[in-house]
């Protein structure tokens, strides 16, 4: 089948554009359909990538003019006149800084695939089904990428095969297109083997005060402690994206990931493990998801949401495993591990949502929901990243109870791979059936409750058999309880307002909402910065009235206060 060849230029990259040029075979044709992804693998959420998309035109090789039509809201008719390829230009406007956008200033550009590549459309009449399936034939054709590198960028680093020529590559299909960003600028390129496998951590950004040496000691540690928990690595080279530009975040890929940190990021302990936690997440995406998935995850509709109720698993065993790795590698202590896990044990345990929405909802739920986050939102959802990570922990805990420890989820992963990591992906029941083998034990109360609903998770199994307990509660100030009101604030110009309302909450109860300016508890004016101080004055149980701006209209509220929660959360060590 004959590629599709593009060839990106940066004529002005302080105005943010890449100028992207696409010879399209016809095959004859009339006419020819392109279409843009409106999503991205590994970020459920419609983007609209197409939003950014100016001036399609088309010409044939000679250079006559050809007719576009624009057909939806991502889709372009081009009529060829018979030519056997057309020559399309379009550019793309990239100024978001996420790990599924572009990106493009003076001093370097990051490509997203699905952002950037109009291919030719899947051959279905819109709405017909499924266009992967129909259209398959399309997205199998080779993709092949040249850059024009900006006067003064050196390099192009991606985790696409290189071509012929520098700064050219190729994609045996769209989807290793799409799966394969480019950055390109002057990169700093840091280059390890591990097993004899070629890894880079490439940085761009502000290095200044990035401790790339010790990063790269470390993550080179983190890579071996992946290969010894899956037995191999699954690609022939690996290239972390570190984009050292205030951002946050990271993308899984399948040769590559990027991480998205700040310049501080290895300055204090706290912030340099959850970069090492976060590289080590993506880097066991490589095999749970990228090739271990569930079959709803591919081949890809790049036109249309993918609903699958298996992301705890994608997403929360990733999260339990990218900790636990960093653990193994010895680049964390077994208290800091615990630190972790309770962050996301309390996190999951203060949400009321988890009252509501069970994993399985949440996973299918994550277009409109995950990605989507509102006031509400810990009223009614919980993450699956969240509490699948806690699932995780538990899961872990039942199967080395059931098998006397000689098994455990690790062997679950590993027969899942073993088993499912091909093309065809597995089921949830699949998965189910594999940990019941693997356990030797019904999992079916477990998968009920913990799973796919919305029962209080049990601890008590796992505190048992890692040896662990809840540190006891200390949630007094002076020995004494500490008056609450449950409301979030945030201080917006100078002005106390109220963030958020959870259920079952004194502020809830009394009434008071989202965006309510507090001004006054007891006709007594609280600064906005001084609302803890204030509480301090009272004691759980008394009667305030609470004095708050709405849309500028004030207003009183009777609230009675609570009892500030203890942190009862937090694991650590039980004492021999
Ligand atoms: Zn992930």
């Amino acid at each position: 089948m004959d590629p599709i060849r593009y060839t990106l230029t940066f004529p002005a990259p302080h105005t943010h554009y890449v100028h992207i040029q696409a010879e399209i075979p016809s095959a004859g044709r009339e006419s020819v359909e392109l279409s843009m992804a409106v999503w991205t693998p590994g970020s459920y959420l419609v983007r609209e990538f197409s939003r950014h998309v100016e001036t399609v035109t088309a010409e044939t090789a000679g250079g006559s003019a050809l007719r576009v039509e624009k057909t939806t809201k991502n889709r372009w008719s081009v009529s060829t006149g018979g030519a056997r390829k057309v020559m399309v230009s379009y550019r793309v406007y990239g100024r978001e800084m996420s790990v599924r956008t572009n990106w493009i200033e003076s001093d370097f550009a990051f490509i997203n695939g699905a952002a950037t590549f109009l291919t030719q459309a899947p051959s279905t009449a819109l709405g017909a089904g499924p266009s992967t399936m129909l259209g398959a034939g399309e997205m199998a054709r080779p993709h092949e990428v040249s850059i024009v590198p900006a006067p003064g960028w050196m390099r192009s680093i991606t985790a696409l095969d290189p071509g012929a020529r520098p700064h050219s590559y190729c994609a045996p299909d769209y989807d290793t297109l799409v799966d394969s960003p480019i950055l390109i600028g002057n990169p700093d390129l840091h280059e390890f083997a591990v097993d004899g496998v070629p890894h880079a951590l490439a940085n761009v950004g502000d290095m200044t005060f990035f401790d790339t040496p010790r990063a790269v000691k470390d993550l080179e540690a983190i890579v071996r402690a992946h290969k010894e928990f899956w037995g191999s690595l699954p690609y022939s080279r690996y290239v972390f994206m570190n984009l050292i530009t205030e951002a946050g975040g990271g993308l899984e890929h399948a040769r590559s990931s990027v991480l998205m940190t700040s310049r501080w990021a290895t300055r204090t302990r706290k912030a340099y493990l959850s970069w090492l936690e976060l590289a080590s997440h993506e880097l066991f995406h490589a095999w749970n998801v990228k090739r271990l998935r569930p079959i709803e995850l591919g081949p890809f509709d790049y036109e249309r949401e993918v609903f699958t109720p298996s992301l705890w698993m994608v997403e929360g065993i990733t999260d339990y495993y990218g900790d636990v790795l960093v653990l193994r590698a010895g680049r964390s202590s077994a208290q800091e591990f615990l630190d972790s896990l309770s962050d996301k044990i309390e996190e999951l345990q203060t949400t009321p949502g988890r009252a509501v929405r069970s994993m399985t909802q949440a996973s299918m739920d994550a277009w409109i929901k995950l990605y989507r986050p509102d006031e509400n939102t810990p009223n009614t959802a919980i993450s699956y990243y969240t509490k699948g990570a806690v699932v995780a922990f538990l899961l872990d805990a039942k199967i080395r109870r059931a098998t006397g420890g000689r098994r455990s989820l690790d062997e679950v992963m590993r027969e899942a791979y073993a088993r499912y990591s091909g093309t065809y992906g597995f089921t949830p029941h699949e998965f189910r059936a594999l940990a019941e083998h693997v356990a030797g034990i019904d999992l079916g109360t477990f998968w009920r409750t913990a799973i796919e609903g919305t029962d209080e998770l049990d601890y008590s199994e796992a505190l048992e058999v890692f040896g662990l307990q809840f540190r006891p509660a200390n949630g007094t100030a002076n020995g004494k309880p500490k008056a609450w009101i449950g409301a979030t604030t945030k201080i917006d110009a100078g002005r106390l307002l109220i963030a958020q309302v959870k259920r079952e909450t004194p502020a809830h109860s009394a009434g008071l909402n989202v965006d309510d300016e507090i001004v006054a508890i007891d006709e007594v004016r609280v600064r906005s910065d001084r609302l803890d101080e204030r509480l301090e004055q009272y004691s759980p149980g008394d009667r305030v009235s609470v004095l708050v701006a709405r849309r500028d209209r004030l207003r009183s509220f009777d609230l009675v206060l609570g009892v500030e929660p203890p942190r009862t959360w937090r694991l650590e060590p039980r004492p021999a």
